[in-house]
């Protein structure tokens, strides 16, 4: 069976910010790089997600009456210190060589160069549900 994954009228729906923490506030003092500053940014997206039979157009999974609700915890975080030029992972504090982009070869972050900025390190789904 040829079929088709559709997604459609993605909407941001709703964003919250949690307020910035850091990990330790006595180790930016002893170990400055290691130190972090986290949030997280919980997203609500809504979408039709289904898929269809490509001969047919019969939808086989999903459907297409209702949107889905789905839920995204996406955590940010960035090096609690700013005095120094070293390039280091804003997660673990690894020292990290990033042209434009890298992946953190120690802990997996995705890191985007952009000094002194927040990064992502980490999208997990907190589940989705069909929308009445
Ligand atoms: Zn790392």
């Amino acid at each position: 069976m040829i079929a088709t994954w559709k997604v459609s009228s993605v909407g941001l729906h709703t964003v919250r910010l949690t307020p910035f923490t850091v990990t330790d506030p006595l180790s930016t003092v002893i170990y400055p790089r290691f130190a972090i500053s986290l949030s997280n940014a919980y997203l609500n997206v809504k979408c039709y997600d289904y898929v269809i039979k490509d001969a047919t157009g019969e939808v086989t999974r999903g459907t297409d009456k209702s949107k889905m609700n789905i839920k995204y915890k996406l955590s940010f975080v960035k090096s609690a210190s700013n005095n120094n030029t070293e390039e280091k992972c804003p997660n673990c504090g690894a020292p990290v060589d990033i042209v434009s982009s890298a992946v953190c070869p120690y802990c997996d972050s995705t890191l985007v160069k952009d000094a002194g900025d927040y990064v992502m390190s980490k999208k997990v789904s907190l589940g989705q549900t069909l929308e009445r």
